[in-house]
């Protein structure tokens, strides 16, 4: 049976909040026509992230329930979204608000938020190397996995500490 609304949990100021952070000004021309999902990359391999059902979530007023919710952190912020919307709306700029309000509001703490974005660097930088072996690689050291293992074990894991 589908989950029903606590309407008392809703946070009818929520959506104002996220329209304050920086580049989410446009969120209330969305009219939920569902291209930026379709064209997600990652929503077509996770079916759990969806760019028009979070801005719902937060018309709605799901605050809690969208700020603690790791989906947050699945955008693999190549913008697609944000040139293909028809209404400008600008999901890039709202995943990361939300991203910076989940931080803000303790929901996820800083140091996790940073490993998060260390981890899509580093994911970016075997994607960059393993094309260049594969490209350059020939046809009898076609082995995908061995190139995966040997270039993940290659990449540099240390993390810069601000200073
Ligand atoms: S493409 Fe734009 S208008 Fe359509 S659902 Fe996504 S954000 Fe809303
Ligand atoms: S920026 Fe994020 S939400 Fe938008 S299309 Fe890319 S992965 Fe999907």
């Amino acid at each position: 049976m589908a989950e029903t609304l606590n309407i008392q949990a809703l946070d009818p100021y929520f959506k104002d909040e996220v329209a304050q952070e920086p580049g989410c000004e446009h969120l209330l021309r969305c009219f939920s026509c569902g291209v930026c999902t379709a064209t997600c990359p990652v929503s077509e391999i996770e079916p759990s992230f969806s760019p028009s059902r979070i801005i719902r979530q937060v018309l709605y007023g799901l605050r809690e329930p969208l700020l603690s919710s790791p989906t947050l952190w699945y955008c693999a912020c190549c913008a697609n979204c944000s040139f293909q919307c028809p209404q400008d709306v600008r999901f890039l700029d709202i995943i990361q608000g939300l991203r910076n309000l989940a931080i803000r509001t303790g929901m996820i703490d800083e140091e996790r938020a940073a490993q998060l974005a260390r981890g899509e660097q580093l994911i970016q930088e075997l994607r960059r190397r393993f094309i260049a072996r594969v490209i350059s690689a020939s046809p009898e050291d076609l082995d995908l996995r061995a190139i995966l293992v040997q270039l993940a074990s290659e990449l540099d894991f240390a993390t810069e500490k601000e200073t």
